[in-house]
Formats: C-alpha cells, sequence, structure tokens
C-alpha cells in the first residue's frame, strides 16, 4: 500500500525531532506536526530557559562574593524583563535551529496539532487527512494542577518565564524538581519563597542525605518550608493578593502561585483509540523495550510513555526507534545509571543506587562521604557546605552509586557517572591521582 509518508511524528520535542531527523538519514520519507513550537518541552519551557534563568540568578550571591575577592562592586539593580526578553530571544534562536535541522534533513514541518484517525492515518487541524507507514507519538508530558478551590489563580512552570515582572512572593506548590529549581531562582531575585509540600519529604528518588543538605542550606538562605501542608483553596483579594489556604494552620498570601505538582502523558484528543493504542493506569502510552504501542505501526517515545521524564532520555529513544524502524538496526535504551540533577541553589545530582535502594539489593555495602566547605565558599565567608557520597556493594568493592550536592555538582557528576556505569570499584577511583586543587578531586580520595 501506498502511504503519504514513511513516517509521521506528531510532536516536535526533543524525541520527535531525533527521531524525525535520524529516520530522514536512513532514507524515510518523514513529516513532523507540532502545535505549539519547535523544540518542545526542554528548549521551549523547561531546561534551556530554566538553566539561563539560573545563571541569571547565580550572579546575586557572585556579586556579592566579588567584594571578599578584592572588587569594588556597587550596589546593584536586577531587571527581571531584561532577562526574561533576552532568554526568550534566545529561546527564538534554538527554536529557528530546531526547524532547520529539519528542513536541512527534508523533513516536512506541519504547523498544526495532529490527531490519529487509524492505524495509519492522521488529520490535522486544516482539515487534511495525511497516511504514514509508521506514526510516532512525542507529545511529552503536560503539568498537573491540583484540584482546588481558586486552582485558576495559580500558574504553573510554563507561564514563569512570561512573567511581567518579578513576583515580590511565590509559593510554589510541590517539592519535586521543578519546585526546588525555581525556588532557588526567586529566592536570588529577592522574593519571598514559600515551598508548599503535601509530604514530608523533598525530591523523593534522590539519597536522603543529599535531599537534608537541600533542606538545610535552602532554609539557611531563607526560603520557607510548608510541610505536610493540606491545601484547601486559593482566594484572590480585591489589590490581587493571593491566599492559600489550609485544613489547617495559617494561610499563606503572596503574589504568585506556581504549581510544580509533576506532568502527566500529553494524550488528550489525540485519538489513540481509534488505532487500538492502551494506556496503561498512569494515564502513559503503554510500550515495549523498542516503543512500539499496542498498535504495531504506532511509537512512543519520551515523556508521552511511562519511563524516565528527561530529556536526554527521549532523545536515546526517539534514535533508537528510528534505527529500529528504519536503519534495520533493532535496538532499545539502557536505563541503567542515567545520571540526573537538580539545578536547585546549590545544585545537586545522582547516578545509581541511593543507599537505601542498594542496602536493599545488596544487603552489606559500604558508604563513603565528603563533607566540606568549598574553597571559594570559605574565602567568601559563604558557611555553605557540600556534601559527596559514594555507595559501594561491599562484596565487590563496586561503586553502585554516587550523589553530590554542592557547586557545580551536575558538571563534575556527569564525567564520573561514565566510571559508575563502566562498573568500576572503588579502588579504581582511589588508584586515580587527585587534581589538585578541585572540588572533584573529593571523590577520589574518600575514606
Ligand atoms: P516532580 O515529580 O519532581 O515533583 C512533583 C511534586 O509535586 C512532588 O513533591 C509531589 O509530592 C507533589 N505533588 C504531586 N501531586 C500533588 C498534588 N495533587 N498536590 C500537592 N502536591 C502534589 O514534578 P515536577 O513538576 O517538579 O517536574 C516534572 C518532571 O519534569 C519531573 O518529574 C522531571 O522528570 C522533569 N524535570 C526535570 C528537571 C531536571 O532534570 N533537572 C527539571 C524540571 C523538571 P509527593 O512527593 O508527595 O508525590
Amino acid at each position: 500500500m501506498d502511504y503519504d509518508f514513511d513516517l509521521f511524528v506528531i510532536g516536535a520535542g526533543s524525541g520527535g525531532v531525533r527521531a524525525a531527523r535520524v529516520a530522514s538519514a536512513h532514507g524515510a520519507k518523514v513529516a513532523v506536526a507540532e502545535e505549539y513550537r519547535v523544540g518542545g518541552t526542554c528548549v521551549i519551557r523547561g531546561c534551556v530557559p530554566k538553566k539561563l534563568l539560573i545563571y541569571g540568578a547565580h550572579f546575586a550571591e557572585d556579586l556579592k562574593d566579588a567584594r571578599r575577592f578584592g572588587w569594588n562592586v556597587p550596589d546593584c539593580d536586577f531587571e527581571w524583563k531584561a532577562l526574561r526578553d533576552n532568554v526568550l530571544a534566545d529561546v527564538d534562536r534554538l527554536e529557528g535551529l530546531y526547524t532547520n535541522t529539519l528542513s536541512s534533513h527534508d523533513v516536512e514541518v506541519i504547523p498544526e496539532r495532529a490527531v490519529i484517525t487509524g492505524p495509519h492515518a492522521v488529520k490535522l487541524a486544516s482539515g487534511r487527512e495525511v497516511t504514514a507507514k509508521y506514526i510516532l507519538v512525542a507529545t511529552g508530558a503536560w503539568p498537573v494542577i491540583p484540584e482546588i478551590d481558586g486552582a485558576e489563580h495559580g500558574v504553573t512552570s510554563n507561564e514563569l518565564f512570561l512573567l511581567d515582572e518579578c513576583p515580590k512572593r511565590i509559593a510554589i506548590v510541590g517539592g519535586g524538581y521543578i519546585a526546588n529549581e525555581f525556588a532557588g531562582i526567586f529566592h536570588q531575585f529577592d522574593s519571598h519563597v514559600t515551598i508548599i509540600n503535601r509530604g514530608g519529604d523533598l525530591l523523593r528518588g534522590y539519597d536522603a542525605q543529599i535531599r537534608d543538605r537541600l533542606l538545610q542550606i535552602s532554609v539557611t538562605k531563607g526560603i520557607n518550608f510548608r510541610f505536610h501542608a493540606k491545601m484547601r483553596k486559593i482566594e484572590k483579594d480585591k489589590d490581587g493578593t493571593l491566599c492559600v489556604r489550609f485544613e489547617e494552620g495559617e494561610p499563606v498570601a503572596c503574589d504568585l502561585v506556581v504549581f510544580a505538582t509533576g506532568r502527566k502523558p500529553h494524550i488528550d484528543d489525540l485519538g489513540l483509540e481509534s488505532a487500538g493504542v492502551e494506556i496503561n493506569d498512569k494515564g502513559a502510552i503503554k510500550v515495549d523495550d523498542y516503543s512500539k504501542t499496542s498498535c504495531p505501526s504506532i511509537y512512543a517515545v519520551g515523556d508521552v510513555t511511562d519511563r524516565l521524564q528527561l530529556t536526554p532520555v527521549a532523545i536515546r529513544e526517539g534514535h533508537a526507534f528510528a534505527d529500529t524502524v528504519f536503519g534495520d538496526n533493532p535496538r532499545t535504551v539502557d536505563y541503567g545509571c542515567v545520571p540526573s540533577a537538580v539545578f536547585s541553589h546549590p545544585p545537586l545530582a545522582g547516578v545509581g543506587l541511593t543507599e537505601r535502594e542498594a542496602k536493599e539489593k545488596y544487603g552489606t555495602i559500604k558508604i563513603y562521604t565528603s563533607d566540606f566547605r568549598p574553597m571559594k565558599n570559605v574565602l567568601a565567608g559563604r558557611d555553605e557546605r557540600a556534601l559527596y557520597k559514594m555507595v559501594v556493594d561491599a562484596t565487590t568493592n563496586r561503586v553502585v552509586g554516587l550523589h553530590m550536592i554542592g557547586p557545580d555538582a551536575p558538571e563534575i557528576l556527569q564525567a564520573a557517572a561514565v566510571a559508575v556505569k563502566a562498573g568500576l570499584t572503588k579502588q579504581e577511583f582511589d588508584d586515580t591521582v587527585a587534581l589538585h586543587p578541585s572540588m572533584a578531586e573529593e571523590l577520589v580520595l574518600l575514606k
């Protein structure tokens, strides 16, 4: 049977763009439909603009610290709009690059919403109907908003990059990635920040000692936390002030409420049922190891599936899909030892098993830690300590987990993750000569 395309991708985010480009390089005729902007969450309203805001936020402390290093820094003002506009301009630039990449690979970019109408059929918002031998769903995830009265007064991370002004008081609901990253950003911009968490833990999934250190540093900096806080409603006063009310305890007054309460697969009205694509109990598309759904001609990659909600993982899934289906090279993604980081202030990062997970898996383990004040913090008079932690399987001496919080932790951990992924032992770390003076040298000096 003849189809209009060999591959029709729905969603031009990280996973979809990679799959489209590689499939086309393998000789497939490819189209991508995107209802918003090419680049997806990571480029347009996630990792990239967030990281640029973090760079911007860091200057608050850097400018203060500079005085201890001999610089006559005058009192400086911060202009939110200048940073916002520069960041948005860079997002535009990147969107252009992503679009060019697709065009230069002869991928047709269709700036419209697409809905699946059958195993090989898609209908576009314009009414155009298209057929394809394979369809790839790469529509990502969408923020979840808790169902409480007045939720419409809050925003999500999607809107944070577009704010007209920096809020004087901000309440962030959730204790995960987005909550901790934006708490650090807005605190540096001098906002009064309150994190509202329904439970007692931040950043579940990361090592407990590292999370505790982040909490301790955040509290010392002046970020407020409300734990075990069950929200009742959000009210808006005439002057625009928002008031978050709880089942118990004092309300929180603020100028902006942000919901950072997780993201769910973006599948609403996508027409999956018309092709018999099955969904799991978390609302994600069910796929096999090759990203194939219950419909043999439809695949799915990235956050719309229930694997790891991380950009580099979506990219690998998209690439593996294209190689498998169009490159005559069937391959799956290895989800073992995927490093991850939270760009909080300071950032934290981890790879492999936490202490608790390793105990459950191996029984006997050894823990090595280095709790130190980075040299720069000492001269700056900044009483903020870094913590590195190595988890070792006591039987084989293999390093099975590495966790750290401190300046540049994600940069250091990415390199060290290679060693953990390769299954190196504690002895092999110790055999490597330290690079002095650096923070990373602590990794080969752990006692
Ligand atoms: P997370 O899953 O990290 O955290 C969600 C938080 O919201 C948790 O503290 C959770 O509490 C809480 N929560 C969930 N539902 C409710 C509710 N109904 N009411 C109150 N609190 C609730 O999600 P984020 O939104 O922070 O981020 C979404 C995803 O985006 C992340 O999972 C991550 O994969 C990705 N991301 C990655 C980044 C990175 O790699 N640096 C940066 C930003 C996002 P509890 O713990 O009790 O479940």
